[in-house]
């Protein structure tokens, strides 16, 4: 057993919280060296409760409510223990790609159009790499992609299209502790350096450095590239967690003919004779094919003719997986649902339907 669970009851005199638990607060183990200090602060700070978990190498804190993971949060980072955590479901952002606005107006004006328009614009990027101008937009988590589609397809004069918009990679890099799974801004740890794996920030380092130290490997490559061994696992991790439970096994031909086991009823015991048991299984002769064999069973052939039918459908879903990314391709499709529940005319209808074709860059299809 390499972990070990502590909870302690909240106490009585506790007033109602949101039942929703906060995230966990994710301390990274070798910091604790005085642990009966380490539980009076967690006593004195989670008054709703907590529960530790230790693994090999993290201790993991779960507080009964946003208040006090807060309050624990200021409390270790006061103390400089290094820790990182999670959003707060509440506290999640939605990010949208505005594109359209190929004159490039002004962040600022950009930022008072939004505002003009009720779009509640947390952070505004104009971004980098793309063919034509785009712009990140971050709001909170209530605003919609269809809403904005739907109402919001005219900025500063101009016709434009809304996208989500999705990281490139599949998981995040905490640009300070260079661990992948969490970002920079919840991250409370000690700075790690991308090139040389020392305790600075990487604009810190040292200019002619020659020998690069990954932060999570220790190999000879910077802390973001995408051939680190780490990377790569957590990589193969999440894939292995999105693939399907369930895998189509086929089924082995059977050992003899199920059918067999059925007991004659009277019916076809009265047509058939009681010595001749493969065709049990069969219907009163009425209306069955006079030029079937009675003694010739069928069952073992359409259990086959299933079996093949099954390994043709796999097949060609394994053609199909080759030639295109079915997730995405059903993720799109979805979305287009989702949308086109939303539109209640048939011009509208086309409205979404001709505003999602723009958009398919989007799916990595
Ligand atoms: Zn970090
Ligand atoms: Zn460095
Ligand atoms: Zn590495």
């Amino acid at each position: 057993m390499d972990t070990e669970t502590v909870t302690t009851k909240p106490k009585k005199s506790t007033p109602a919280l949101p039942k929703q638990k906060p995230p966990p607060v994710i301390i990274l183990h070798g910091q604790l060296e005085d642990h009966k200090a380490f539980q009076k602060l967690l006593t004195d700070t989670a008054k709703g409760g907590y529960t530790l978990k230790y693994t090999k190498r993290r201790t993991t804190i779960q507080v009964a409510n946003k208040r006090d993971w807060e309050t624990l949060c200021r409390q270790l980072e006061m103390r400089e223990i290094s820790h990182h955590t999670y959003t707060c479901v509440e506290d999640k952002t939605h990010g949208f790609v505005l594109k359209g606005l190929d004159f490039e107006p002004e962040i600022e004006d950009l930022k008072d159009e939004l505002r003009e328009e009720n779009i509640p614009c947390e952070k505004l990027f104009k971004m980098r790499g793309t063919k034509r101008p785009a712009y990140l937009i971050i709001t909170t988590k209530d605003v919609t992609l269809s809403q904005l589609q739907r109402h919001k397809y005219v900025i500063l004069n101009t016709r434009v299209t809304w996208e989500r918009h999705y990281n490139n990679r599949k998981i995040t890099q905490c640009h300070t502790c260079q661990e992948w799974g969490h970002a920079t801004l919840n991250c409370k740890s000690k700075p790690k350096c991308l090139k040389c794996a020392g305790p600075h920030r990487v604009a810190d380092c040292d200019p002619d450095l020659v020998n690069l130290k990954c932060a999570n490997c220790d190999g000879n490559h910077a802390a973001n590239n995408p051939d680190c061994p780490t990377y790569v696992r957590k990589i193969q991790e999440i894939k292995k967690s999105e693939e399907p439970q369930k895998k189509f096994v086929e089924a082995p031909p059977p050992k003899s003919n199920p059918w067999r086991k059925l007991p004659a009823t009277p019916a076809n015991t009265a047509t058939t004779g009681t010595s001749n048991a493969t065709i049990a299984h069969t219907r009163p002769q009425q209306g069955y094919p006079q030029q079937r064999s009675p003694t010739k069973c069928s069952a073992p052939n359409s259990v086959s003719a299933a079996t093949r039918e099954c390994a043709n459908l796999f097949s060609a879903l394994t053609e199909l997986k080759a030639a295109c990314n079915i997730s995405e391709m059903v993720r799109a499709i979805n979305d287009l649902n989702a949308l086109l529940k939303e539109a209640s005319t048939k011009a509208e209808k086309f409205l979404v339907f001709t505003q999602f074709t723009e958009q398919l860059d989007s799916y990595d299809i």
